[in-house]
Parts: C-alpha cells; structure tokens; sequence
C-alpha cells in the first residue's frame, strides 16, 4: 500500500477530493500502524474500502419498552437502573454475573455468562440500555447476556451498526473508524447506475445509500439503502461478467467439430463397446455438445448432474469426437486421484480406436512431461488429463478445441489456464458440476453459458440408504462393517482431519475441536483394535501422489477391505464394491460436501449405506443431517444447502475471478438479480459494448469492481 505522500503535520495537503476515496486509511487520525494491519485482515486497505465494509446487523435501541410491557421469548430492548452491586462467581474458566434491573413500571434479573469485566461497568444507581431475549413468566422477567449500551439522556435511540470484527478490533471501534470517514467520504462516490435504472427502480442515489447503510435513521432508510447496494453490487458483478463476453465474442474462434459418416461410425463402435447404454439424457447433453462443437463460435456450456449420474462419460465421448476429427482436448480434474483414474478410464476406451490419452501430474518426472509437451505441441497426443494446478502451466498445442473442467460440487475454482494453440484459436469449453444451482446463480457465476441438465440416474441404481448414529451407537455401526466385510464387500470411514494437529479441509478450515475424530487415529484403532484381520488402508491429502495411488490401487484391486480418509475421496473415486460409508462427525462437513461423499457408494449393483456419526442433533448440523437422511436427490440438497448457509459459504471462499460480493446474498436477494438480468438484457441488447454516452462509464465502474482484474472466469 502507497503511503499518502503528504507528512501528516500538514492537514491543509490532505489528498485531493477525488483521490481521497483511493488513500490508505492510515490517512485517518484514527487509524495508526497498527489498527491499519487489523483492517488490511479484513480486506480493508483505501478509505473506500473502508465505505464498502458493510454491517452484518444492527442493534435496534429505538424500540425501549417499560419493562411491564416485555414480551416473553422476543427480543426487546429496555432502559434500567442496576438495583443491586452485581455479583460474580466464577468457576475454572466460567464466570456468572448477575444483579436486579428495575424501571418505574417493573423488575427485571439478568445475568451474563462469562463476561466478568461487566462487573465493574454496572455501578449500583447506574442508568443503561439493555437489549436481549426476554423470558417472562407473568411479572417475573429474566434475561440472560444482553447487549448493553449507555443511556444518553436527551439522545435520540439510535439503529446501531454491527460490523463482522477481527481479533484486537471492537465494534466501537469499528463504528467511529467508519464514521470518522464518511462525511469526507460518502459525498465523493461516484455514482455508477446509469439515470435510467435509477429511475425505473426507483432506487436510491448513492450518497444517501452509504449514509444510512452504516447509520441508518429509520429500519425503512436501511431497506433503501440496502437495495440499492445490492441492486448495484449485483449490476456491476453480472454486468462486467457479460461486458467481457460481449467483447470476446466475435474475436474467438474455435474450430469446428464436424463428424462425417465415418467418425460417426467409429464413434458408435466406442459407444457401444461401454457396458452399458447411456441414458435419454446423457444422449441429449452429448447432441447439444456436437451441436455447440460445430460452430466456430467457442462453446460455454456447463452440466449440471447429480453425483453418480455419468457425467464422465458424457466428456469422453465429446473428446472422442474432437479426436476423431484431429483436433485435441484437455480435461482438468480437481485432485491428482481423480485425474489419475479419469486418464485410466479414457485411456481404456480410446485405446481401440488408436487415441493418445496423457496425464500430467505434479508428480510426473520432468522427461515424461517434456515428451508430453513435445507430443502436444506435434499433436501426436489427442487428449491431456491432469489438474487444475499443473496444466495453470503455459503448454502449446498443435489444435486444441476442448477443455473440459470436471469440478464436482466447488465452484469457481477457476485459475486460467494459458493454453496456447498454433492456430491461436479457442478451445470450446465445458464444465462438469455435480452441485446444481438455479440458473440465475450459474449466470454470476459462470456468465452467459448454456445449461445442460442430466436428471436421469443410470438404470439398476439402487438408491443409498442413509442413517444417523451417536457414538454410543459405535459397536453397533462396527457390526454393520463386519456383516458387510463378511459377504465381501469393502467399506470408506471419512474423518474431518488428518490427524490431531493438521485440518487440512478448507471447509473448515478454524480450529480442530476436540473429540474430532482424525483418520490417522481411527486407522490406528482400526487396524490394531477392531479389524486387526483385515486389510485397513490410509488415504489423505497428506500423502506423497505415488502412495495416494497405490493406496487407492489397493483397495479398488481388494486388497485393503477398509479405506481410511479423508474428504480427499470425495472427488471421483470409484469402486462400486464398496458399499458402506461411516462419516465420522458428520456435523463437521457440509450438506453438499456430504452428499458427494455419500456418492462414492453405491455405485454397482449392491445395496448401499451411509452413516453419519454424529452427537449433534440440534440445529443447523442436526438440520442437514436430517435432511440427507430424508432424500438422495442431489437438487434438493443443494437448494437445502443454500437455504441453511447462504451463497457465501456455499460457493466457497477460494472463488477466484468474480469479486467476493459484500453486500448481496445470492439465495436471499434472487429478485433483485433477475430485475438486474433484465435491465442488463435491455442494455447489452441496444449497445453490447457500451459505446453510448449513458452507459460509456461503466466499463471503468466494472473494472474497479473487480479489483482492476477484469477477466471472464468461465473461459
Ligand atoms: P459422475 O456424474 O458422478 O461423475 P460417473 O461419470 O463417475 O458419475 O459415473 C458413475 C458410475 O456410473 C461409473 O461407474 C460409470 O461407469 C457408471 N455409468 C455412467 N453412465 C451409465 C449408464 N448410462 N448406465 C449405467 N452405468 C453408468
Ligand atoms: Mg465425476
């Protein structure tokens, strides 16, 4: 971050109006070296960041009631006096603090648990504002941790701003660092909706949105405020998405994948050679892909399909039909072992019919990667498999003009690859996700693609069953793996950590807790304790690639009946032997992520179970719990996961490309981003590069939003 080149002595120098909005906010007197290092934790770095960091709630103080008016189980606000010296008891690290609060009309008890430094701030005589869940049995009240706030006579009760903290920095701190910043600040944003939507939606104008979303004098001026940031939020994320579309397009070109009676007959002759037919709809995804593929215009489509609904298959045989017609392709898989049996599985297939499959790992030795590089660039290699990391590497190709991005249920990881190809040209591209989300959503995420939808489940599946289980219930889960074990099949136990120290799932990604069961620590147990006479294996991300392989090989061969791992199992592995699945505290994972765990069994002919090992029965982990064990349809289930979580942990922190959103919540605020859809239809529709004068400021408007990096992340 540049320093203000001002010397702070000089307050008359301060920056220029407009780059105000742009300095540090060290150029605030509030905020000194060290408050700027807790700001930049919470990404805030220039004052309008600083403008931008939204309230995650308020505190309502304008509602105080008399406390013979308290309503049971609401919470409500009340100004009191402390009728008695508060007084504390503490236990270990358990502290109980408690006294009587009285107004004119009543009495009311209160404690707070584990804030012994409140006994010194409630003087006997005192007059505050308290604010909690109020629990009333007819004229005796209780309530327990209120929020409490100084009564300022002759104030008018204010709406209070709560910001998401970090360690080191407090709400009221956060509340004047923001305020000592807006008077300057807020009259100097720019505004970026153009006139006419401001009208038609009758929005807000900007200044008064970043006034009342930070104070708002009323709950209707804070509904104002927040519409209108979210209306612009969502206009400039969508509309810059769509703004690069439109510029590439018609400068791109693919090449075109046009099957002949020949290469169809040679498709056929692979197609039939699977052991299975494929469904209704992986035939009608497969039609609408060669239909895409021979345009020159790139192909953007994505399939959504549940887990275990042979998606695979659909990529397969859209390469084979670009090898067929010499031209290559690349499929990029979210972990080595996925990629590793996606290049086994497509290298089986197009052997036949003389296709080169090559995969591309980390692991892989530098001369295997250097004849890869050679066999892509000569074009004797067809089809390139590897991860998303290895293939970020810059690789030439002689015509490549297919990528295929298998993503399972995470969303937007999303490097750019820099494929480069003789003919300069671009691939077509496909993406394959097993989480299916609404098609306004898939649009902020993906742009303006087609959607491809597989619904269909292959024939003879016969659907898992899946239970709960406490750990008091253990021995009886060992004796369902033992019956299992018995009639020959295999059986996953999935814990949430490696092992004690290390958590390495970026789901979870704070602290273990304790009585987390580790896979390093049940495998132990396992193979000396309780099935000291089958073969157990270990698998988590930890491993170096080679053993992550052989561990894999041995199970899937037979050889270990039990796998022990970790959520790095979840993308892709398939053994249809093995038929149950323990997920040790299932509360730790999250609905989707269990769901996509859960499809690593039954995928053959037997039937198959799924436990979820877990205490927690309550709330919104006994809430997902329920939910799978009531259904195995991988749409409900997503739309069940967006409900219980919202967009922002259900996308995933670790998007790259689009901006995180600040304010928006893509599951609550879904009408705003269709109106948003439309009047981005309308202008894209009458000026798809933005040239008109009313709209020839927004180009620069998208570019701030993302960060200066404005690049479409689908391509
Ligand atoms: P996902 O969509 O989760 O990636 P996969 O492509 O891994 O699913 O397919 C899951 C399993 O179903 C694989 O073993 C695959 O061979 C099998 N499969 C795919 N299509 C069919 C079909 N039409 N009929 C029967 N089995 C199929
Ligand atoms: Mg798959």
């Amino acid at each position: 971050m540049p320093k203000p080149k001002t010397p702070k002595s000089e307050p008359a120098s301060v920056p220029k109006d407009a780059e105000f909005l742009d300095a540090p906010v060290s150029l605030l007197p509030s905020v000194a070296a060290k408050r700027q290092k807790l700001l930049e934790k919470l990404s805030v770095y220039t004052i309008s960041d600083l403008l931008s960091y939204f309230p995650r709630d308020y505190v309502d103080w304008t509602d105080v009631t008399p406390i013979a008016d308290l309503r049971d189980k609401e919470v409500m606000s009340f100004q009191a006096v402390v009728r008695r010296k508060p007084s504390l008891l503490r236990k270990g690290h358990m502290s109980m603090l408690s006294t009587v609060l009285s107004d004119p009309t009543g009495t009311i008890r209160v404690t707070w648990f584990n804030q012994p430094y409140l006994e010194k701030r409630l003087e006997k005589g005192e007059t505050f504002c308290f604010r909690g869940k109020i629990r009333r049995d007819g004229s005796v009240f209780d309530v327990t941790n209120p929020a409490i706030q100084a009564a300022k006579e002759g104030v008018t009760p204010e709406i209070l701003p709560l910001y998401p903290l970090t360690k080191g920095l407090s709400q009221g701190v956060l509340r004047q660092v923001i305020a000592s910043a807006t008077e300057k600040g807020v009259p100097l944003i720019p505004e970026v909706l153009p006139p006419a939507i401001l009208a038609a939606e009758s929005l807000c104008d900007v200044g008064y949105a970043y006034e009342m979303i930070h104070r708002p004098t009323s709950w209707e001026a804070e509904r104002k405020a927040r519409e209108r940031l979210v209306y612009e939020e969502l206009f400039l994320v969508q509309g810059g998405l769509r703004y690069m579309k439109n510029k590439k397009r018609g400068v791109e070109k693919s090449y075109r994948i046009l099957i002949g009676e020949t290469e169809k007959k040679r498709m056929a002759s692979v197609v039939h050679a699977l052991p299975f037919e494929l469904t209704q709809d992986q035939n009608k995804v497969i039609t609408a892909i060669l239909q895409d593929m021979k345009k020159e215009s790139p192909m953007n489509r994505l399939i959504q399909g549940d887990v275990g609904s042979g998606k695979t298959v659909v990529a397969a045989v859209s390469i084979l039909a670009c090898a067929l017609c010499g031209k290559q392709s690349v499929l990029l898989a979210p972990t080595s072992i996925l990629a590793a049996q996606h290049a086994a599985t497509l290298g089986r297939l197009f052997a036949p019919a003389g296709i080169a499959v090559a995969l591309l790992l980390g692991s892989t030795s530098a001369a295997e990667k250097k004849r890869i590089r050679t066999g892509l660039a000569n074009g004797q290699i067809a089809v390139l498999v590897g991860t998303h990391a290895v293939l970020s590497e810059k690789i030439c190709f002689d015509a490549l003009a297919l990528t295929v991005t298998d993503e399972q249920h995470r969303f937007g990881v999303r490097q750019r690859a820099t494929f480069l190809d003789r003919e300069m040209r671009s691939p077509h591209t496909l993406v394959m996700s097993a989480t299916p989300i609404p098609r306004t959503l898939a649009l902020i995420l993906y742009g303006d693609l087609d959607i491809s939808v597989i619904r269909s489940i292959p024939a003879g599946r016969i659907p898992i069953e899946t239970y709960t289980a406490s750990y008091a219930e253990e021995e009886r889960v060992f004796a369902l793996v033992r019956k299992q074990l018995d009639e020959g099949r295999q059986v996953y136990f999935v814990c949430p950590t490696i092992d004690e120290e290390t958590h390495l799932d970026e789901d979870f990604s704070d602290e273990s807790e304790p009585g987390m069961i580790s896979a390093t620590a049940l495998f132990e147990r396992l193979r000396t304790e309780v099935f000291p006479a089958e073969g157990v294996g270990l698998l988590h991300g930890g491993l170096r690639s080679s053993d992550k392989d052989l561990v894999m090989r041995r199970f899937i061969e037979g050889e270990s009946k039990i796998l022990v791992c970790t959520t790095v199992v979840e993308v892709g592995v398939d053994n249809p032997n093995a038929t149950l699945m323990v997920i040790e505290n299932a509360e730790r994972f999250g609905l989707s992520q269990l769901h996509q765990l859960r499809g690593r069994v039954g995928r053959g002919q037997h039937r198959s179970v799924c436990v979820l090992m877990s205490d927690k029965r309550s709330g919104v982990s006994g809430e997902r719990l329920k939910t799978l064990c009531k259904t195995t349809d991988g749409f409900q289930i997503a739309r069940k996961d967006l409900e219980l979580r919202g967009p922002g942990d259900f996308f995933g922190t670790r998007q790259h490309g689009i901006p995180a959103l600040r304010i928006a919540n893509l599951y609550r605020d879904t009408d705003v981003l269709s109106r948003v859809t439309l009047a981005l239809d309308d202008i894209y529709a009458e000026d798809p590069l933005l040239e008109l004068p009313s709209h020839r400021n927004l180009p620069e408007a998208f570019l701030r939003r993302f960060g200066n990096r404005l690049e479409h992340p689908s391509l």
